[in-house]
């Protein structure tokens, strides 16, 4: 059979894949060797080089885990670090792994179907960003789908629930927990348009986390202390085996409470050396429930935060459609609709959460045309077609053309074509049409909106007989579906003061492109080395401070790239311009030089986090932790009181301190670890900032009464004129409550400051007492009591430029000089 929709879609999961099929209007699951609708997304390769994929590598993970290869979707597009099979020494990257399991899924369908598929459409979780997108399409065209358009997988689900024959004006919330990723999305119908209006995400969130945690607060302490196991634990390279069992077992047995009150859990263990042990252990529902209970709290605070960023109440939301595999357990059920812990939003789970995502794909593979598809060859004896329209859009009489040809390309004349919809309630028949004489002939077809229709199309000649004409199907769909994920993330310039630039917002269609004219924020002197640099980091997220956003690529314009030296304070433009297939290009103009440079962004940059660095990040922030928690005893308000109850609830803290702990023997831990340190870092932020904000404004009004003193004085027009602005954009962040904002421009305003002093002298003035302050700290201090003896001199004197060069000497007498830090950015706003 040739295709000329893609028909295919299929579901990449953390944990598990499947494939579906679009037959007339219904997405038929395709079942794989064994039987099963899904695949175990896990990847074994022996001794003798054979790979193999899903259930027989899933359950190998526990016996042989240095050739098995699990979750490595948390990866995708991450640092590429290669797995390492041990016995073959073959090593494979997190998107040729994918690809392998996306062999297998074509495989399946060559199987069941005899059909070799060379395009489908591919789902990914809304929360993938850019770098992870990139993987997966490497990893689609590796597996020899030559055509593979992404669907999100909210989009996908939203659609097998029948979406598009939803109400005018229909809002969905989409709840969905995989073994590894959540994703909430709103989706939104109107005019016949179907659009994802916001989602939030975790892409380490999910089933694995809640096996995790049985694994470490009960199988691991029940076994140690049964068996005096006292090393054991998850991250110890020796006790790998054991954990990766005890994990397995783990989920086994959370499955099964899915549908009893109590499941057992019965294993064999090796110590290693030779001593086995048998464990036993009832897991009870209500222990796995008290587990879950912080990732359902977190996930539900991502749902509300959906809602509210997109400006809606649960009541405007009709239903909450439930996907992945941990919706299936009645006490995630019961959370979500609970009175006060759970949405108030009605759910939806008549599908079948671990394959509606793949079914879903399937339909919107039905509305995808294979582009430059292989021309029809026509049966022997028969004809072939060549179609003209789109298979999906709003109208529901689409207006078809064709063109109609033997196999010699002749058009015998009295041909007719008839459009026939056999499954439509009643069956519908378009009318014969003639076909021209150049073959070409023109229809209006009836499509029911809802679902895929499709129609045969039947071609008689003259005689009225049938001919066989390929294709012989043409599918259509009413409604509009974006048909390219739009941006994920937003994207960004990291500042010199750690604030940031939005380029463009996330939600914008693809393809997107964006200008600022900034400044640049240290000086680069041609031929000035590593110390002349401008970088401007290009990052990833929502965060207004810098560093809590993903540096996703850097444009670097180093010394020996310019013509002449660039003053501080310069004019950059940046540009960013991203193209629909999500590849990026980063642009700088200095109108200066009259020079364009240019980085096209490597999505693959960011390496795999340090677990040693991890830890001490991660010590930090609990210290900071510690003492916005003291803040609060001492000055808090509900606000503050509400932000750190969520950091309880959500056990934010101990979560990434359980992954830090696991991240130096496992990889996907350490990436867990990053994300969640980041969470952590935004929680405090948050509860920090509410508790500073009065000292913030305190100071801002001071420094503004401070500057506006030196501004009277000094009586210049265009340090007037800065003041004036500023005073206006202080004011502003105070009244808007933006702690971020009053920072940064509080950090303008003591830069106007600076400039004001130094442009009356009274700078070095300054500088000198606080150094002079700091006199016990300088290693030479007969030199330092002689400089500042000379300092006191200068200052009585009034001779500012003598002044300067003593304070440039008394800066370096200090033992530890300020160490040229690397720039995070040098660039500032305009
Ligand atoms: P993914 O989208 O990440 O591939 P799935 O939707 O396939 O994930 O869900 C896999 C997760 O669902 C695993 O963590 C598995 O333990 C969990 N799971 C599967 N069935 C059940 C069930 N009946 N009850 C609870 N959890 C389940
Ligand atoms: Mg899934």
């Amino acid at each position: 059979m040739s295709r000329t929709t893609v028909d295919f879609g299929i579901d990449l999961g953390t944990t598990n894949s499947a494939v579906a099929v679009l037959r007339g209007v219904d997405a038929e699951v395709i079942k794989n060797n064994e039987d099963a609708d899904t695949t175990p997304s896990a990847v074994w390769i022996d001794k003798r080089d054979k790979l193999r994929v899903g259930r027989a590598a899933k359950e190998r993970a526990e016996s042989d885990p240095d050739n098995t290869a699990a979750e490595f979707k948390l990866r995708m597009g991450t640092a590429q670090e290669k797995v390492r099979f041990a016995a073959s020494g073959r090593e494979l990257t997190p998107p040729q792994l994918s690809a392998e399991v996306l062999k297998s899924l074509r495989a399946d369908v060559a199987q069941r179907l005899g059909e070799d598929i060379e395009a489908a459409v591919v789902t990914v979780p809304a929360a993938f960003d850019m770098s992870s997108c990139e993987a997966t399409r490497v990893a689609a065209e590796a597996a020899g789908l030559r055509f593979a358009p992404l669907l999100q997988e909210p989009t996908a689900a939203a659609l097998a629930y029948g979406f598009q024959s939803a109400d005018e004006n229909a809002r969905w919330l989409v709840y969905d927990l995989g073994g590894g990723t959540f994703d909430a999305a709103v989706i939104q119908l109107r005019d016949g348009e179907f659009t994802v209006l916001n989602h939030r995400g975790d892409n380490h969130l999910g089933g694995k986390q809640i096996d995790w945690r049985i694994v470490e607060e009960l199988l691991i302490p029940a076994v140690r202390a049964e068996f005096g196991l006292t090393d054991l634990a998850r991250g110890a390279a020796r006790w790998r085996p054991v954990v990766n069992k005890l994990k397995l077992h783990a989920e086994k047995a959370k499955i099964a409470l899915s549908r009893g009150t109590s499941a057992d859990i019965e294993i064999d263990l090796d110590d290693g050396a030779g001593r086995r042990f048998e464990f036993y252990y009832e897991l009870r529902r209500e222990d796995v429930q008290r587990l879950a209970e912080p990732f359902l709290t977190r996930s539900v605070n991502l749902c509300r935060k959906a809602l509210e960023e997109a400006r809606l109440g649960a009541g405007d939301i009709a239903k909450l459609i439930l996907v992945g595999g941990p919706t299936l357990s009645p006490y995630l059920r019961e959370h979500l609709t609970h009175p006060e812990h759970g949405l108030g939003i009605p759910l939806d789970f008549s599908q079948d959460p671990l394959t509606v995502v793949a079914r879903g794909a399937a339909i919107f593979a039905g509305t995808q045309r294979i582009p430059g598809g292989a021309a029809p060859v026509a049966a022997p004896g028969g004809f072939t077609v060549q179609l003209e329209y789109s298979p999906v859009g709003p109208d529901t009489e689409p207006l078809i053309i064709g063109r109609i040809a033997a196999a010699d390309g002749t058009v015998p004349a009295g041909l007719t074509v008839e459009l026939v919809n056999s499954t439509s309630r009643p069956p519908w028949r378009g009318g014969k049409v003639a076909v021209a004489e150049t073959g070409v002939f023109s229809t209006t077809l009836w499509a029911q909106a809802g679902a895929a229709n499709t129609f045969e199309i039947e071609l008689a000649d003259a005689s009225g007989t049938r001919r066989e004409l390929t294709p012989n199907t043409l599918t259509y769909t009413v409604g509009a579906v974006e048909t390219q994920p739009p941006l994920i993330h937003s994207l960004n310039v990291g500042l010199a003061d750690n604030t940031t630039v939005r380029l463009i917002e996330r939600g914008t269609p693809l393809p997107a492109r964006a200008r600022k004219r900034l400044r640049t924020a240290a000086p680069v002197h041609r031929g000035g080395g590593r110390t002349g640099l401008i970088r401007i980091p290009v990052l990833e997220g929502e965060h207004a401070r810098g560093d809590r956003n993903r540096t996703i690529g850097r444009l670097d314009i180093t010394a020996d790239q310019v013509e002449r030296s660039i003053p501080e304070g310069s004019e950059i433009e940046v540009t960013l311009e991203i193209d629909a297939s999500r590849i990026m290009v980063a642009r700088a103009y200095i109108p200066y030089l009259d020079a364009e440079f240019e980085n096209v962004i490597d999505l693959h940059t960011e390496t795999l986090p340090d677990a040693a660095v991890l830890r001490r990040e991660t010590e930090q922030e609990l210290e900071r932790l510690a003492t916005v928690r003291q803040r609060h005893r001492d000055i808090g308000n509900p606000t503050s009181e509400l932000l750190l109850a969520r950091i309880d609830d959500e056990q934010t803290a101990t979560d990434t301190q359980q992954l830090v702990e696991a991240a130096a023997a496992d990889p996907d831990a350490a990436v867990a670890a990053q994300q969640r340190l980041r969470d952590l870092r935004a929680a405090i932020d948050e509860a920090e900032d509410e508790l500073l904000w009065p000292s913030l404004v305190v100071r801002a009004k001071e420094l503004l009464a401070y500057v506006r003193r030196a501004v009277d004085e000094v009586r210049d027009e265009i340090y007037r004129r800065q003041f004036d602005n500023l005073e206006v954009a202080v004011r502003d962040a105070i009244e808007s409550r933006a702690p971020d904002l009053l920072r940064q421009r509080t950090a303008e305003l003591s830069l106007l400051w600076r400039q004001i002093l130094d442009h009356t002298g009274e700078l070095p003035i300054l500088i000198f007492e606080s150094l002079a302050r700091d006199r016990n700290q300088m290693i030479d201090l007969r030199q330092a009591d002689d400089l500042i003896e000379q300092g006191n001199t200068a200052v009585r004197a009034g001779e500012v430029t003598r002044l300067r060069m003593i304070n440039a000497r008394l800066r370096q007498l200090f033992a530890e000089p300020p160490a040229e830090p690397d720039p995070f950015s040098t660039i500032r706003g305009a």
